[in-house]
């Protein structure tokens, strides 16, 4: 049937359509359907890059009209590739990445197809900034619906917190927008029900102050894994402000500083901090931390943007990722982390994570979907190889990591960060069933046929 889109449709199509319409003859289309995962291989009939709201709105009806599968591409990052369908259409907002700044109103009315670079370098000159993921190249759109976690999370909330309000085109075309006041239960579902709802065509973020940021970065040989573990741990749990936030991290030592020659090219301890403040104020707060010596140093404040882009990398290698949340850091918990890390690929890209929640971020339990916000911690297994011949070995690697966490996790987990688990762990990614159901029923409301069903999927009550 998707061969047989006659041409007469797709002129149809094309008349008022503004962007570009990409079929698999045209020569921009292989690049166009090039998503972070390199093990993601699906060719759309048809990839419909929108310049505004209408052609989102014509793709959405086209879509239904013809019976092809509707897959929302923003950042493109998803581990499953939701972002692609194999012979449907690929509603790709990359274009719509625009963003404007009201300085003295602290807003950022920000495109649906935008990335975080799009947002930071906006907000920067006017030394604002919202809460958004912990790379640029991710999608906002992705990122915020899922809930949104990233190095302003303990201070600021989840990005989704920011939220003002959102425009969404929903699956009989319609304009919608919501907030507090408008559609105020589409607009809770949007924080954290990912893209059950609707194509989202524009978000309003608040902005907040954010005049010094400073970054850390202190390298460890591997097997003082749980002696630094322990120490960070207790660091955030007992003094550190929500200002302070980090990430842990096993994974190959990379040819620059501040990695020592001997730590290059092996498995070496990460410990990445964030300060929202002047580098002598995080230095009080992390003496601790210096007090163990790392083998490498490096602290400087940066502007929030360029911290934002430190850590940016190269799309197209194979990946595979998976999360839990944990509510308790015990000791036993971090000797099996630790542990676990000798199993990984050395040398590779791959990242095994110790992340700080907590703060603002648990201040919101029960106003929004996105669930497990009490959780204090967040491990995750970021699996990123070249060779296929890897892939058990990474995906066993990953899911192990996460097997171990389990008598120490809670039973949540954050699905930003897991592949297509099943329906139980999209449950538990609300951590209640009656946010489950009541997700449902919005679902239910605004997209009764499940066309937007490329995602964690809310199946409509
Ligand atoms: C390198 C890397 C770093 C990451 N860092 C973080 C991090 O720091 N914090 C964090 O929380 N997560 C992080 N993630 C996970 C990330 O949140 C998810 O992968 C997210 O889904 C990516 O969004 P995207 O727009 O880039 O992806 P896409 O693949 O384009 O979309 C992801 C999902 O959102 C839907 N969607 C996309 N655009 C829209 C839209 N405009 N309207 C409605 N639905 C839409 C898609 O259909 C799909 O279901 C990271 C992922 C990677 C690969």
């Amino acid at each position: 049937m998707r061969e047989q889109i006659d041409q007469a449709a797709l002129e149809e199509l094309r008349r008022d359509f503004k962007g570009q319409i990409l079929l698999p003859s045209d020569p921009a289309y292989n690049d166009a359907r090039q998503i972070y995962n390199g093990m993601i291989d699906r060719r759309p009939a048809i990839i419909a890059q929108c310049n505004e709201v209408e052609d989102v709105v014509q793709a959405v009806l086209f879509g239904r009209k013809h019976d092809l599968e509707i897959a929302v591409r923003s950042g493109g990052h998803s581990v499953e590739g939701w972002g692609l369908t194999d012979g449907g259409i690929v509603i790709d907002m990359r274009k719509m990445n625009s963003v404007r700044v009201d300085p003295v109103a602290r807003i950022a009315y920000v495109g649906g197809g935008a990335t975080w670079r799009d947002v930071d370098s906006a907000c920067q000159p006017h030394d604002l900034a919202t809460t958004g993921g912990t790379i640029s190249t991710t999608g906002v759109a992705g990122i915020t619906l899922g809930g949104g976690w990233g190095y302003l999370a303990r201070k600021l909330g989840l990005a989704c917190d920011n939220l003002i309000s959102v425009e969404l085109v929903t699956a009989d075309g319609s304009i919608v927008v919501t907030s507090e006041e408008d559609n105020p239960e589409l607009f809770w579902a949007l924080h954290g029900g990912g893209g059950n709802f609707g194509v989202a065509t524009s978000f309003t973020f608040r902005l907040h102050h954010l005049p010094a940021t400073t970054l850390a970065l202190l390298v460890f040989s591997p097997t003082e894994g749980p002696n630094v573990i322990r120490r960070f741990r207790d660091v955030i749990e007992r003094s550190a402000p929500d200002e302070l936030s980090g990430e842990i991290s096993y994974m190959t030592g990379p040819p620059e500083d501040p990695v020592p020659p001997e730590l290059v090219n092996q498995l070496c301890l990460f410990l990445e901090l964030f300060y929202v403040g002047p580098e002598d104020e995080m230095r009080k707060f992390i003496n601790p931390l210096m007090e163990l010596e790392p083998e490498g140093v490096m602290i400087s404040e940066l502007p929030y943007a360029d911290i934002q882009s430190a850590f940016d990398m190269e799309p197209g290698l194979r990946n595979y990722w998976t999360a839990q949340p944990l509510e308790v850091l015990s000791d036993e918990a971090v000797e099996l982390f630790c542990k676990r890390a000798y199993d990984m690929i050395v040398p590779s890209n791959s990242i095994q994570v110790l992340s700080s929640w907590g703060g603002a971020i648990a201040r919101q339990d029960d106003k929004w979907p996105m669930g497990n916000r009490k959780s204090a911690w967040l491990v995750y297994s970021f699996g990123q190889w070249t060779d296929p011949a890897d892939d058990k070995r990474g995906i066993a690697w990953a899911n192990a990591l996460c097997s171990d966490m389990i008598p120490h996790a809670t039973e949540g987990t954050y699905l930003n960060l897991i592949t297509n688990e099943g329906r139980e762990r999209i449950i538990a990614g609300y951590g209640r069933q009656d946010k489950y159901k009541r997700l449902a029923r919005v679902k239910a409301k605004y997209d009764p046929h499940n066309v937007f069903h490329m995602n964690h999927n809310i199946r409509p009550d």
